[in-house]
């Protein structure tokens, strides 16, 4: 079948649309972003059935490269790329498990989370940088004058580019603000090979820069104003379902930072929903750090207006940002999906994070963030015990250890409830025993 897709623009009374091979970040008309949109009417020529058992047969099979969790639905993301050209580390086709200890503690029988962190570079961000950087891959094999790939990044967006370009060898820039990313999230672009720029200013300052740099078509544009990322970041609410058996959780939260996942979560549903795959959607849930909430603050008057604002220093960097580029988009999917916004604070995600380590989680930040919405969420009454929830764990605990070295340490400024000190003790028989005792009674006592 001669399935197609093109760029289009999101704003509906210009409409533009360009071809996937143009150099292009937003709209020459009007200047929106743009959306990748599919030619549905063939693709729904087979019908959701089929989809469902072709979408069964390829997961995680090694039928290259449709065994990764994004190119097992190839169809939905880039029809037209030629195999030859598909970066692919096997992404996607992450665990999802129930976390029933955590659920009961809080007040929730059936709380399921989605592992994104436990991927190639850490993060989520993995599942759209293979699709953009497969279709740089096609540009260039096309003979685009494209000599490398460039991102303004909170940590992970680097992390994957870097990555990627280099399985891919091509050539990546990553601008990073200095001094506010973690060292694990810093040395990743720096071993696979990327040119990394150090900026004196944060998120928001990088993108500027990063977006002027790339008026030259030489360097290509990675951020996820780029909407191929989109493309592969959608698959993570497909994956969601597939692994329930085509059945659609009540609620998915997911934290938010420059707001293009949410929309792509949503987008992966839609998707499924008019192809017939399923006929109800899930609410979703967006959670912000109360320092970097401008989401929350618009969702408080309805969406009527969006003032960006300026981030301050979070835990949670890699949602540090005060300007998100895809707010449209994402103010678009809540109002589809009878979207909620929850913000935490510092306190709050840090909490959050640590009390899930203690059930078995290894949590980073940001995952920490969704963690409080979702109880903040309880305590209100907003979600009911009985709901099927699942929240999207963004990025792996191992890249913040820092957040989580401090925390038990109990030097984030604030009391940390779930502190965890090491004991220090000489090395006797005696003083071990003396030790244990005191502390498995202590044990015992909190835990009553
Ligand atoms: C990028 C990222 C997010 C937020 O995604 P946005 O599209 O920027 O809203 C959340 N968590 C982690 C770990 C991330 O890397
Ligand atoms: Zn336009």
């Amino acid at each position: 079948m001669p399935y197609r897709a093109w760029f289009q623009c999101i704003n509906e009374q210009c409409g533009a649309t360009y071809p996937l091979n143009s150099i292009i970040y937003r709209c020459t008309a009007c200047g929106s972003l743009l959306e990748v949109r599919h030619d549905m009417q063939t693709l729904a020529h087979r019908g959701a059935k089929a989809w469902m058992k072709l979408f069964e047969d390829r997961y995680k099979s090694t039928q290259w490269p449709y065994g990764s969790g994004v190119w097992g639905k190839k169809e939905w993301i880039l029809p037209r790329i030629s195999e030859e050209n598909i970066v692919s580390l096997y992404e996607g086709g992450t665990n999802l498990f129930w976390a029933e200890r955590f659920g009961r503690i809080i007040g929730l029988d059936n709380l399921w989370i989605k592992l994104c962190g436990n991927s190639h570079s850490g993060s989520f961000k993995d599942l759209g940088m293979t699709v953009l950087v497969s279709q740089v891959k096609q540009m260039i094999s096309e003979g685009a004058p494209i000599q490398a790939v460039a991102c303004a990044s909170t940590g992970d967006t680097s992390a994957a580019l870097a990555v990627y370009c280099a399985a891919a060898g091509i050539q990546s820039i990553v601008l990073l603000p200095k001094g506010k990313i973690s060292i694990a999230q810093l040395v990743q672009p720096i071993a696979n090979g990327a040119l990394v720029l150090s900026l004196d200013t944060d998120f928001d300052g990088c993108m500027r820069v990063v977006q002027e740099i790339t008026k030259d078509e030489t360097i290509y544009l990675a951020n996820s104003m780029n909407s191929l990322r989109i493309e592969g970041q959608k698959t993570v609410g497909i994956e969601i379902v597939q692994q329930f058996d085509w059945e659609v959780p009540d609620v998915i939260i997911i934290p938010g930072g420059n707001l293009g996942n949410v929309s792509a979560l949503g987008s992966g549903l839609l998707m499924m929903r008019d192809l017939g795959l399923i006929t109800k959607l899930p609410r979703i849930v967006v959670a912000q750090a109360e320092r970097a909430n401008p989401l929350y603050r618009s969702y408080l008057r309805n969406f009527e207006t969006f003032e960006p604002m300026e981030a301050q220093k979070t835990l949670a960097s890699a949602i540090q940002i005060g300007n998100p580029v895809s707010v449209q988009k994402a103010i678009r999917t809540l109002k589809q999906f009878n979207g909620i916004v929850m913000d935490a604070t510092e306190q709050e995600l840090a909490d959050a994070a640590a009390l899930g380590d203690t059930t078995g989680m290894f949590n980073c930040p940001h995952t920490g963030v969704a963690l409080a919405a979702l109880i903040k969420l309880i305590n209100a009454g907003r979600i009911d015990r009985s709901e099927h929830v699942v929240v999207i764990s963004t990025a792996h605990g191992l890249k913040f250890t820092d957040f989580k070295v401090q925390y038990h340490e109990g030097a984030l400024g604030f009391p940390c409830r779930h502190a965890n000190k090491p004991i220090d003790l000489p090395p006797t028989v005696e003083a071990v025993k003396d030790a244990l005792r005191h502390a498995l009674q202590k044990r015992r006592k909190e835990n009553v």
